[in-house]
């Protein structure tokens, strides 16, 4: 029964405010204990497990209270002080807390804040610079392009017209002729450049001369690596794009989200196309974690950790590599790289291994390789990602422990004793490096 129903049926007052706050103040183990238990058991996950999905993390508890702090109740349609909303005084302070510390990371001009993910910031973009049937030249999905780069599944490859460049056959790494072969021929309106799996830096100079030839934007989806460019552990491509989107979620350590940094030549036109044009109300609890996540990420120990991440990163490619493990382009850059399963078993898929991985203790994903002969939900290759064990506090020696037990688990993928052991090996060095304490509940209780 509400407190409105107790009302019109003429309760005493005092019992309405007792009421009131047994309702509003309960928690959610009184509320739902349901849903605290699945909080609960994977809590337990993520504490027992060595987590190398590249583009997941841990956020901070900071982090997670703003995002459940009592913005989520506020709607603000709009911008700071242009709102569609009475009420916004502290929720416009919040927002131009949160442009202003995103603009002073990234040193870019203009930042909007309001993206519900890196997928909706990817779609404002087009929406402000195209119309459909317009040309976009990206990154092929099966060599490490993204979704909303064109997919064919996806808006991307419905609404536009989608031109993909690839890897050069031999080095694996981007092939900028191919880039600027495809760029000069099919004149697209937007130039871009980013990934979701690939181990290398991004040419931006080149991406910049190519678009700049054929007078195209530039656009970077930086959505996997911003958290390193936020560290300065990478080269950053604000100074040379038009446009860069992000996730905040991913290197960045923050809550999930997006985020678009411009140019003040594109400022007005992003904010128009994420809203009205894509989005409505902007999920303001988010938007207040994002500018937690920005603080944390200005602090000097950000930089150590994006720093760490690449370390790691590095530390695991070079132990497989020694393995006798093929690595996509021999090596990497930045916080991921792609493992060759062929290299170890013809007969071992990535959806195989990756599932048995996660079985023993430590969980990543299956990838396409390049001209993988495997289909995209079987694939030959896994992905692995080094920010999210890096915040659980492994340095190189863990990094290059946690390789030595991939490589073991994968040659023994059929041995279930020589698994067995492992999987107690691998529980023995998760427990050390535990994200959060083990009964911890948070602001959830
Ligand atoms: C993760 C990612 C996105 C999408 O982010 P979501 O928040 O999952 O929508 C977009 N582009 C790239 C390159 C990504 O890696």
């Amino acid at each position: 029964m509400t407190v409105g129903v107790l009302r019109r049926t003429g309760a005493p007052s005092d019992l309405l405010a007792t009421i009131a706050s047994m309702i509003s103040m309960k928690t959610l183990g009184e509320v739902d204990p349901e849903i605290k238990g699945l909080v609960a058991r994977d809590l337990q996950r993520q504490n027992s497990h060595i987590h190398l999905i590249a583009s997941e993390n841990f956020t901070s508890p900071a982090v997670m209270a703003a995002s459940s702090s009592v913005f989520t109740n506020k709607y603000a349609e709009g911008y700071p002080n242009k709102r569609y909303y009475e009420g916004c005084q502290v929720v416009d302070e919040m927002e131009t807390l949160a442009i202003d510390r995103a603009k002073a990371l990234f040193g870019a001009a203009h930042a909007n804040v309001q993206p519900h993910s890196g997928s909706q910031a990817n779609m404002g973009v087009y929406l402000s610079l195209m119309d459909p049937g317009d040309t976009i030249l990206g990154m092929r999905l099966d060599q490490g392009g993204h979704l909303t780069h064109g997919s064919p599944v996806n808006f991307s490859g419905q609404y536009y017209q989608i031109v993909a460049y690839g890897l050069h056959p031999e080095t694996e790494r981007i092939d900028m002729d191919q880039v600027r072969a495809l760029a000069l021929e099919h004149r697209p309106k937007v130039v871009l450049a980013g990934y979701s799996a690939y181990s290398r830096h991004l040419d931006y100079e080149a991406f910049r001369s190519i678009a700049d030839e054929i007078g195209a934007v530039l656009l970077v989806d930086a959505a996997h690596f911003i958290g390193l460019v936020a560290g300065r552990t990478v080269p950053s491509p604000v100074p040379l794009a038009d446009i860069v989107t992000a996730t905040t979620h991913k290197a960045l350590r923050g809550p999930r989200g997006g985020m678009i940094l411009s140019s003040a030549e594109y400022a007005s036109v992003i904010d128009k196309a994420i809203f009205p044009g894509g989005q409505g109300g902007p999920i303001e609890n988010q938007v207040a974690a994002k500018a937690v996540a920005f603080h944390e990420a200005s602090q000097p120990e950000f930089s150590e950790y994006t720093d760490q991440i690449v370390k790691n990163a590095s530390a695991m490619a070079d132990h497989m590599l020694e393995s006798g493990v093929r690595i996509v382009s021999g090596g990497t850059d930045n916080h991921l790289f792609l493992m060759d399963l062929r290299s170890i078993d013809e007969d071992l898929s990535g959806r195989d291994a990756a599932k048995m991985l996660d079985r023993i203790g430590i969980t990543l994903n299956f990838n396409s390789i390049p001209n993988d002969p495997r289909k995209p939900f079987i694939t030959s290759g896994l992905r692995i990602g080094t920010p999210a064990m890096t915040t659980q506090g492994m340095t190189e020696a863990e990094a290059t422990e946690t390789a030595r037990l991939i490589v073991a688990a994968l040659r023994s993928h059929s041995d279930e004793d020589a698994l067995t052991k492992l999987a107690g090996e691998i529980a023995v060095l998760a427990a050390k490096f535990q994200p959060y304490p083990s009964d911890w509940a948070g602001h959830l209780s």
